[in-house]
């Protein structure tokens, strides 16, 4: 079956398209690069340079290929470039995934597993979190994933298109089997910073806040490994494609981390005593953000696999070493698969 990965060329669609592939699925990858990378799409899969926005470009290519479902990726995903600059954020997420669904309404696509984020969240009431659990994103970012969520509901309401969100709580890691990892521009995620400078590339770490309520006074967080969300996209799919009703789930490991914890894990783990400095507190950190994934593990039956901290920071460690600087150097070396069919 033919799979239409919007995104497919980041960080984590990347991961997607390599499971998709795995699992007997045909993915196309739809990209605009404005953060995504050729390179990390496998040199046999279809590319497509195209913009969500472009809604009869879109809807052709969904025709063309005789698309069964669309995997959602493509956003703007920068929680403090979202405050600087919601305008962006709305555009590039709120309306650029409405010109894709209207797109995919053209083209009589009616299945789409959409990236949704635990930023729907914001502050917890309590945790683990559940998908039960209040929606108050405090961030942009956040309230432009829930409005998207809001509006495949009602497309599901009005249009009968169903949809999976998957809400993933921290992503981390990378394949051990393919060259891709994460790579963002500037980068602002915990995991790639500290391995930046186990490598030297950055001086040292800052950790945001030790005055939090935990117990080693840093900020606690659900990492999951890259590679388990993938999974899960591909068992979604399964139950969109085999007839499922819409579901929303949360994707962690459900176990919590501190910001000491993941780097005494790195320094274990990269062999490399990087230093290390204390700050004040980022805006907008809760101070635990845990999941509970109790909901897609009973009712689809996934289970992460490869969520262990020293895993996620090996396999993320080893793809660093590779790529210092990150993936936008690497030499691309077929041009022409890169093609804007019109
Ligand atoms: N963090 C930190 N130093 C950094 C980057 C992040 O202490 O240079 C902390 C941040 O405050 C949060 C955790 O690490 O508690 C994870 O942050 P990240 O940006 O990776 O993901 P988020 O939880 O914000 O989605």
């Amino acid at each position: 079956m033919n799979i239409l990965v919007t995104g497919g060329a980041g960080y984590i669609g990347s991961h997607v398209v390599e499971e998709l592939q795995k699992s007997g699925f045909t993915p196309i990858v739809y990209d605009n690069f404005s953060t995504g990378h050729e390179a990390a799409v496998p040199d046999e899969v279809q590319l497509v340079e195209g913009d969500i926005h472009d809604v009869r470009f879109a809807k052709h290519i969904m025709e063309q290929f005789k698309i069964d479902a669309v995997i959602h990726f493509a956003a703007s995903s920068l929680v403090g470039e979202s405050m600087t600059d919601p305008a962006k954020y709305y555009f590039n997420n709120v309306e650029g995934s409405l010109h894709l669904l209207e797109a995919m309404r053209g083209a009589g696509v009616d299945r789409m597993v959409f990236s949704s984020t635990a930023a729907v969240y914001g502050e917890p009431e309590a945790v683990p979190i559940t998908e039960d659990s209040r929606l108050a994103p405090t961030n942009v970012y956040g309230r432009t994933k829930l409005a998207i969520e809001g509006m495949l509901a009602d497309y599901d309401h009005a249009y009968d298109m169903r949809y999976v969100a998957l809400r993933y709580f921290n992503a981390a890691g990378a394949s051990p089997t393919r060259d891709i990892g994460e790579d963002h521009s500037p980068e602002s995620h915990l995991i790639p910073l500290i391995l930046k400078t186990a490598q030297g590339v950055r001086k040292q770490v800052s950790i945001f806040g030790t005055d939090y309520p935990t117990a080693d006074g840093t900020c606690v967080r659900d990492y999951i490994h890259v590679c388990d969300l993938a999974k899960a996209h591909v068992l979604a799919l399964k139950h969109l494609l085999s007839g499922g009703s819409s579901r929303v789930y949360n994707l962690g490991s459900e176990n919590g981390f501190s910001v000491r914890q993941m780097i005494d894990s790195a320094k274990k783990v990269t062999g490399v005593d990087f230093p290390v400095v204390e700050e004040a507190r980022r805006a907008g950190d809760p101070a635990v953000l845990i999941a509970s994934s109790a909901k897609i593990r009973e009712e689809l039956g996934w289970e992460p696999q490869h969520s262990s901290v020293d895993e996620v920071i090996s396999t993320a460690w080893k793809w660093h070493k590779g790529h210092p600087h990150g993936l936008s150097l690497i030499h691309i070396s077929e041009p022409t698969r890169l093609r804007r069919i019109s």
